[in-house]
């Protein structure tokens, strides 16, 4: 074989296994399209010892670590489909070369669809928001929004209200009767009447306009993307896929192998909680699991 391991997927997860990897000498080719779920924010919370940093910056510094070490291949490009060739696996590249390696790492991410709202998609990571935990404590005791879109948007709109005054947007989504009581308990104002657009200066975001013209000031508005995964190579090689809460995940091991033999997952394709913090631990769950399956396998 060619190389030790493939990595499909080079931002978090993906560079996270490739150092594991790299560091136990094993030949380790890495490729990356170049487009990391969190690219559209300024600022990255909440991982250890890089809280407020750049996500590029981060990620361009592990990719220049990386690339220190002997026996990494780092190939920027799009993986469009994997076949499995003996023992190994055989990763097709859109520009037709061909990366054949022992053990393959999915590490490729999530794409998330936005509600189509004039003034939501250019605003996603600025001050449309998917989690408070990154994003939530620029914003605190500024007065909050969340965008009703699944029954899990309730429990969204009481986990924000922990940041400043939150006002739940129905949007036309109707509420289940349980839903009152938690919401009343958490302070969450509910708002009822449809959005027609969001208003505020550049990225920043003042109000939510609605539909009779009167506006509601908003710092930040949460939403709750609809996720898939962004590549359908873990599919070809038939590895199984479950429902998550927030999309499809893909199906692994506590060692993070997928359910066919050789054939690894880490980030937010195999997890239902999604983080940096969690995607760097991840990869290197499954680097080390597949070195061990390389060394004793
Ligand atoms: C707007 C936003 C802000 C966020 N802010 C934070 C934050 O502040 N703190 C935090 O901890 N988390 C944050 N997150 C979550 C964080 O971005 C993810 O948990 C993390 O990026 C997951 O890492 P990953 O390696 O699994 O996937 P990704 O970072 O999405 O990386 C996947 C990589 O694979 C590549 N790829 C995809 N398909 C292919 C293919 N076919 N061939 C080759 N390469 C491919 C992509 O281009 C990308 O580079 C944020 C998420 C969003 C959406």
């Amino acid at each position: 074989m060619q190389n030790d391991v493939v990595i499909i997927g080079g931002a978090f997860s993906g560079l996270a296994a490739a150092t594991y990897l790299a560091r136990a000498r094993r030949r380790v080719c890495v490729i990356d399209a170049g487009q990391p779920r969190n690219r559209f924010a300024k600022a990255s919370h909440g991982f250890l010892g890089s809280d407020g940093s750049d996500p590029a910056a981060i990620l361009a510094r592990a990719r220049e670590q990386l690339a220190a070490y002997p026996g990494v291949t780092m190939v920027a490009g799009e993986a469009v489909g994997a076949r499995a060739v003996g023992d190994g696996f055989v990763v097709s590249l859109s520009s037709g070369e061909e990366i054949a390696a022992s053990k393959a790492i999915l590490a490729f991410g999530l794409r998330d669809s936005l509600e189509p709202m004039p003034g939501l998609q250019e605003r996603w990571g600025k001050s449309v928001l998917h989690c408070p935990y990154c994003h939530g404590f620029e914003f605190i005791d500024r007065p909050l929004g969340v965008l009703a879109r699944t029954p899990m948007s309730v429990h969204q709109a009481c986990l924000v209200a922990e940041w400043g005054p939150t006002t739940l947007f129905l949007n036309g989504v109707e509420l289940e009767q349980k839903s009152a009581e938690p919401l009343a308990r958490h302070g969450v104002t509910i708002e009822p009447r449809k959005i027609k657009r969001l208003v505020g200066e550049g990225c920043a975001l003042s109000a939510v306009e609605l539909e009779d013209g009167s506006q509601r000031p908003v710092a930040a508005l949460y939403v709750a993307p609809q996720s898939s995964l962004s590549s359908p190579i873990a599919m070809q090689l038939g590895a199984a896929i479950d429902d998550g809460s927030v999309g499809p995940m893909i199906r692994t091991d506590a060692d993070r192998m997928t359910t066919v033999p050789g054939l690894y997952a880490a980030g937010d394709i195999a997890r239902a909680r999604h983080s940096v913090s969690w995607a760097v631990a991840d990869g290197v769950t499954a680097g080390t699991s597949v070195h061990r399956a390389l060394v004793f396998g």
